[in-house]
C-alpha cells in the first residue's frame, strides 16, 4: 500500500501558547473546520457540513492526546482534491515547571504556530517557549488571537513581537476593524478582503478591501513585498527591475524565508468568534514545513559509536522516536512515536535500541478528533500510536533490528523537589498507587516512592507546580483525592574521603546464634557516577550464597544517608572480606553485618550534603539588571553569562534549588511584571557548612 499523502503534504506542528491565550479554542476550531472540510472533500453534498456540525455537537471534539491528525484543503483550492494535506497536531504543554514536555514536544515537530492574546501581547510564558523554538530550530507563523476582546491591539501586539521575540516579524494580513467592529481580514498577498459568515464562521466570503482601509492595506502589502524580496536573488532583481512579481512567486518565497527562519508570518483572528481560522492551517500549509524540508535525522550506530544520518523516505531504514507513553481510556497504554525514516508494518518487530529489546508491533493507530482509526503501516514523517508495546518509555529510540542506531536522547533531569501525598479517604488509598504508577509511566520526570520510617507515600518531580498539577490529574482522571505537603528539595548525600569499615553482627548466646561478618571499602565517586558494588571476595572467606544478602544489605543503607537519612550517591562499596560460621551463619545476619558496616564506613568518609543546583535564565529590559543580578547573588547565585538580545538583557546563573522558592513572585516585583524566567535542573553540589547545620536540624525536628 503506498501512502495516502505523498511526505510533501504532511505537517507536523504544534500550538504554542501562553495559559489563557486560547490554544484550546484554536485546536478546537481547527479540528472542527479540518472535519467540515474533510467531510466536505468526501462526500460533495451542501447539507454534510450541518450534519457533521450536529453530531460533533453531540460528541464533542476530543482534544487533549499528545498527537491529532487532521485534513485541510486550503481555502484558496478548496476544489482541488490534490491540494489535500495531512495536518499533525502535537499538543505542547505550556508552563514553565514542564520545560521537559515543550522540548520533547519541540523534538518531534517540525513547526509551530504560536498563539498570542492581542490584549496583552508577549508574555513571560511565550517568550520562553520562543527561545527554545530557536534552540531547537523551529519554523514559526504568529496567530494574534482575540482581536475581538475590548483592548485589543494588533499593531501593539505585533510591535511586542518584534521587540521582544523577532524584529522579522511580518504581518501577511490585516484586520478590519478592532474589538467589537472586527468584521473580517485583508489578505496582504492577494490584496482582498475576507468575511467570515455562517453559524460557526464556516463560510468564507471574498470581498473588495474597504475604501478607507485601501491606503494603510497598500503600505502593509510594500513593506510584506520588500521584506519578501529581500531574502530572493531572482526575485529581488525583478523586483528593481520594475517586473511584476506574481502571488505564487511570493508565497514560494516567503515559504523559503520562514522555513529558514529569516521571516516569520504575521496572521490574525478570533478564534472564539470564528474568524481567521481557517487561514492560520492555509498558512500553516504555506509557510511551514513538511517532513521532507527538513535535515536529514541524525543516529548513534550502537557498534561503533558512529554517527549515522536517516532520511525522510519510506525506502530508508525504519527508525522513530516514542515521545509520549499516555494512558488511553479505551486501549490502554497508548504510545506516540514520530517515524523519521522507512516504513513500519504491522505484526512485524522494532528494536526498542535505548532499553536493548525487540517489540512487537500488535496495532497502529492513529487518532482523529473523534475517533481511532487502525492502520496497517505507517511511513516516514507521520505521527502514529502503537498499542501493546511491553516497555517502551518516552524518549526511547525504536528502530530497525537489522539496522539499530539510536536517535539524539531526550534527557530528563532527575526530580529535584519531593513532597508527601496523603489519600483523603480508605478508597482514595486504594487506587491512589495504581494512579500514581500511571503517571510516573507518562512522565519520566515524575517518581513515587514510599517513606521507609512513616510508611508515607512522596511524589518526587521538576518543581511545585508539576507536583501540584499531577495531584490534580489524579483527582480528575484517576478520581483518587489526596492531600499534598509541603514540597522539600530532594537533597542527597555523598562521601569525598574513603574509608575500610567492618560490620559483625553476632549473636551466640544458647539455641542457633546469628553470625554475620564483612569488611568493606569505601570510596567516593566522580559526580554523577551513581552507586556501585562490587564484589571482590576470594578464596570463600564469605560464602557465595551470603553475598546477594551483603549486597541487599547495602543497597538498604544507601537510601539513608548518615548526615541527614537522605539517599547517598556517587559511592564505590567493595565487599572484600569477611567471616562466616557453619551452623550460625545466615542471610539476614549477613544483611544486617553489611548495612551496619557500611554507615560505619561511611561516617568516616567526610560524608556532604548535595544540593540540587539549578540553570536560570532571566529576560529583562536593561535597566533592571543590577536588581536582578543583586538578587541572584543574595540567593547563592554565580552568574554565568550576560547577554544581549534585541533590546533585553539575557541573564544566565546557577542558583540552588533551595534558594529559588517564590522566585517568580520576587522577580514580578523586582521589575514591574516585565522580566521572565526558566529554570532547569543543571547539577548536584555541595551545600555550605552552615547552609547544611540548618537542613540538619530542619531534619531532626
Ligand atoms: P488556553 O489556556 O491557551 O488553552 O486558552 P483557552 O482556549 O482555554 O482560552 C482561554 C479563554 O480565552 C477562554 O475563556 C476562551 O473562551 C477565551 N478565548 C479564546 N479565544 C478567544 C478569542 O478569540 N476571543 C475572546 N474574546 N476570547 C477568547
Amino acid at each position: 500500500m503506498a501512502r495516502q499523502y505523498p511526505i510533501e503534504k504532511v505537517r507536523d506542528i504544534g500550538i504554542v501558547a501562553h495559559i489563557d491565550a486560547g490554544k484550546t479554542t484554536v485546536s478546537e476550531r481547527i479540528l472542527f473546520y479540518t472535519g467540515v472540510s474533510h467531510k466536505i472533500g468526501e462526500v460533495h453534498d451542501g447539507t454534510t457540513v450541518m450534519d457533521w456540525m450536529e453530531q460533533e455537537r453531540e460528541r464533542g471534539i476530543t482534544i487533549t492526546a499528545a498527537a491529532t491528525t487532521c485534513f485541510w484543503t486550503p481555502t484558496y483550492a478548496k476544489d482541488d482534491k490534490t491540494a489535500e494535506h495531512r495536518i499533525n497536531l502535537i499538543d505542547t504543554p505550556g508552563h514553565i515547571d514542564f520545560t521537559v514536555e515543550v522540548k520533547r514536544s519541540l523534538r518531534v515537530l517540525d513547526g509551530a504556530v504560536v498563539v498570542f492574546d492581542s490584549v496583552s501581547g508577549v508574555e513571560p510564558q511565550t517568550e520562553t517557549n520562543w527561545h527554545y523554538a530557536d534552540d531547537y530550530g523551529v519554523p514559526r507563523i504568529c496567530f494574534l488571537n482575540k482581536l475581538d476582546r475590548m483592548g485589543a491591539s494588533f499593531e501593539n501586539s505585533l510591535a511586542s513581537i518584534r521587540d521582544r521575540l523577532n524584529p522579522h516579524a511580518i504581518p501577511i494580513q490585516l484586520p478590519i476593524g478592532a474589538e467589537a467592529d472586527f468584521v473580517g481580514l485583508i489578505d496582504l498577498l492577494r490584496m482582498k478582503a475576507f468575511h467570515f459568515e455562517g453559524e460557526k464562521g464556516e463560510i468564507i466570503t471574498e470581498h473588495e478591501i474597504p475604501e478607507n482601509m485601501k491606503e494603510e492595506a497598500k503600505m502593509a502589502h510594500d513593506a510584506l513585498l520588500e521584506k519578501i524580496v529581500e531574502t530572493d536573488d531572482v526575485l529581488l532583481n525583478k523586483f528593481f527591475e520594475k517586473k511584476e512579481i506574481t502571488v505564487a512567486e511570493l508565497k514560494a518565497a516567503l515559504r523559503k524565508a520562514t522555513l529558514a527562519l529569516k521571516i516569520i508570518p504575521v496572521v490574525t483572528g478570533s478564534a472564539l468568534k470564528n474568524k481567521g481560522v481557517q487561514f492560520v492551517l492555509d498558512a500553516v500549509v504555506d509557510y511551514l514545513p513538511s517532513p521532507k524540508d527538513l535535515p536529514p535525522t541524525k543516529g548513534i550506530d550502537m557498534e561503533t559509536g558512529a554517527e549515522i544520518l536517516r532520511y525522510p523516505k519510506e525506502d530508508e531504514p525504519f527508525a522513530s522516536l516514542a515521545f509520549k507513553v499516555a494512558a488511553d481510556p479505551f486501549v490502554g497504554a497508548l504510545t506516540f512515536f514520530r517515524v523519521y525514516s522507512g516504513t513500519l508494518k504491522k505484526g512485524t518487530y522494532v528494536l526498542n535500541s535505548t532499553k536493548g529489546h525487540q517489540e512487537r508491533i500488535g496495532r497502529i493507530i492513529r487518532l482523529h478528533a473523534n475517533h481511532r482509526e487502525e492502520i496497517d503501516e505507517i511511513f516516514a514523517g507521520e505521527i502514529g500510536g502503537l498499542v501493546g508495546l511491553k516497555d517502551t518509555s518516552t524518549g526511547d529510540t525504536l528502530c530497525d533490528p537489522e539496522k539499530p542506531l539510536i536517535l539524539e536522547k531526550i534527557d530528563f533531569p532527575e526530580p529535584v523537589i519531593s513532597a508527601r501525598v496523603e489519600p483523603k479517604t480508605k478508597a482514595d488509598q486504594e487506587r491512589m498507587g495504581m494512579a500514581l504508577h500511571r503517571l510516573a509511566e507518562e512522565d519520566p520526570t515524575f517518581r513515587v516512592s514510599g517513606d521507609p520510617d512513616t510508611g508515607d507515600t512522596i511524589i518526587s518531580g521538576m518543581g511545585e507546580l508539576h507536583l501540584d498539577v499531577l495531584v490534580d490529574r489524579m483527582r480528575r482522571e484517576f478520581n483518587v483525592d489526596a492531600k499534598m505537603g509541603r514540597p522539600q528539595v530532594a537533597y542527597k548525600e555523598t562521601i569525598k574521603g574513603s574509608a575500610e569499615a567492618e560490620g559483625k553482627y553476632i549473636k551466640q548466646s544458647g539455641g542457633r546464634g546469628q553470625y554475620g561478618h564483612v569488611r568493606l571499602k569505601i570510596e567516593s565517586q566522580e559526580r554523577g557516577a551513581g552507586f556501585l558494588f562490587v564484589n571482590a571476595i576470594k578464596g570463600g572467606s564469605i560464602p557465595n550464597e551470603f553475598i546477594p544478602a551483603v549486597e541487599k544489605g547495602v543497597n538498604e543503607a544507601v537510601t539513608r544517608g548518615v548526615v541527614a537519612g537522605f539517599p547517598l550517591v556517587d559511592l564505590k562499596v567493595t565487599l572484600y572480606d569477611g567471616s562466616y560460621h557453619d551452623v550460625d551463619s545466615s542471610e539476614a545476619a549477613f544483611k544486617i553485618a553489611a548495612s551496619m558496616g557500611f554507615q560505619e564506613g561511611v561516617k568516616n568518609s567526610k560524608p556532604i550534603l548535595l544540593e540540587p543546583i539549578m540553570k536560570i535564565q532571566v529576560i529583562a529590559p536593561t535597566e533592571f539588571l543590577g536588581d536582578i543580578t543583586g538578587d541572584i547573588s543574595s540567593k547563592r547565585g554565580r552568574i554565568e553569562a550576560m547577554n544581549d538580545r534585541f533590546n533585553t538583557k539575557v541573564i544566565d546563573s546557577q542558583v540552588p534549588l533551595s534558594e529559588m522558592f517564590g522566585y517568580a513572585t520576587t522577580l514580578r516585583s523586582i521589575t514591574q511584571g516585565r522580566a521572565s524566567f526558566t529554570m532547569e535542573f543543571d547539577h548536584y553540589d555541595e551545600v555550605p557548612a552552615n547552609v547544611a547545620l540548618a537542613i540538619i536540624e530542619g531534619r531532626k525536628k
